[in-house]
């Protein structure tokens, strides 16, 4: 039944078939209830994968709740304020899906007239649709059969096929596309991509695949050989650069001094006081008084150290500092660590 190549194993028809038949048929008895597959809105299902996109689901959950009924269509999430779309989505990181969530709302509301593209390929051409939501949106509102491929979908099949290839190059992105359209069921590409997804997230987990309750166990490449922890294979992690962050606390009036980060860098269009960057932990100005342990944030390629420093007077203000009340912070939207500041010692 199996042909091998030279680093993996490529299905057969029958193969291909067994694959999205077990899986679609553990997906039907397992599935999690999950409110946003219940819909083939295009645009709830857009929302839903670009807020859930590196989030685990019960963290994004509320979040998709929230911007459902908030804005309940594409039209009103593009009428909101860029202000209130970030401040909807404080905490959930990774900013610039935000952004571009509320940008590409406003070129569906202009240039397509509130209609969404209802194909893969016109669906690609939007800002801020990648392939995986491309995918997604396709097959889940239109039932077109293209296959989704996300972190847990790829881990399935590297493990099920015994791919070697890094997972992020090129060739690896190949295989891979290759191998997910071979086993999707064009005719319920939806429940086949929703049941895959669900597979690697719920089964083939990553640190304790159910092997011995898995229903491919059988044709599993890496349960045969018991390389379930290798597999997939993903090049070495690049070491994180890191970074020293001390804001500035200054009060004059019962007003707080406070920035909007321009678009150059991290949380692009978030508020936070005024920021000094150096080298090191220590103080950053002659007269300032720490105001907490300074606390580890790590990003993609980041590890920011975030300090908060007591301070009478600005050294400079930029022409982006504002004035703001504790009221008026409170609405703004901030970067998780400011927002964690505020709550627990400014009690903003
Ligand atoms: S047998 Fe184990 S490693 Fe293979 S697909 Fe099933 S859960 Fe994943």
């Amino acid at each position: 039944m199996l042909a091998t190549s030279v680093s993996h194993v490529e299905p057969s028809i029958e193969l291909a078939n067994l694959v999205s038949e077990k899986v679609r048929a553990w997906y039907s008895a397992n599935q999690r209830n999950l409110s946003f597959r219940h819909t083939k809105d295009p645009y709830l299902i857009w929302l839903s994968e670009i807020i859930l996109q590196q989030t685990q689901v019960k963290q994004g959950l509320p979040y998709y709740e929230k911007f459902k009924d908030t804005f309940p269509t594409v039209e009103a999430l593009a009428g909101a304020s860029q202000d209130e779309v970030l401040r909807l989505w404080q905490g959930l990181g990774y900013y610039s899906r935000g952004r571009n969530l509320h940008h590409t709302a406003q070129i569906i509301t202009e240039a397509h007239k509130g209609i969404f593209p209802n194909s893969y390929t016109e669906l690609l051409k939007l800002k801020g649709i990648g392939s995986y939501t491309a995918a997604a949106i396709a097959s889940f509102a239109f039932g077109e059969a293209v296959a989704v491929l996300d972190g847990n979908v790829f881990r399935v099949l590297a493990r099920l096929f015994g791919v070697d290839t890094d997972i992020t190059s090129g060739a690896g992105k190949r295989i891979f596309s290759d191998l997910a359209a071979k086993i999707l069921c064009p005719e319920q590409s939806a429940m086949h991509n929703y049941a895959m997804m669900e597979f690697g997230s719920q089964l083939c987990k990553p640190h304790h695949p159910d092997c011995v309750n898995c229903p491919l166990q059988e044709v599993c490449v890496a349960n045969q050989k018991g390389r379930q922890r290798e597999l997939p294979f993903k090049a070495k992690k690049i070491k994180l650069k890191e970074k020293f962050f001390h804001y500035l606390v200054v009060q004059k009036d019962g007003l707080y001094a406070f920035n909007k980060r321009d678009d150059s860098n991290i949380w692009a269009g978030l508020y936070e006081f005024p920021l000094i960057e150096t080298l090191s932990h220590h103080a950053p100005l002659p007269s300032c008084e720490l105001l907490a342990e300074p606390k580890k944030h790590l990003l993609i390629h980041q590890k920011l150290w975030i300090h908060f420093w007591q301070v009478a007077e600005l050294p400079s203000a930029s022409s982006s500092t504002g004035w703001f009340s504790a009221q008026q912070i409170e609405t703004l939207p901030k970067p998780k660590p400011i927002t964690e500041f505020c709550a627990k010692l400014c009690k903003i």
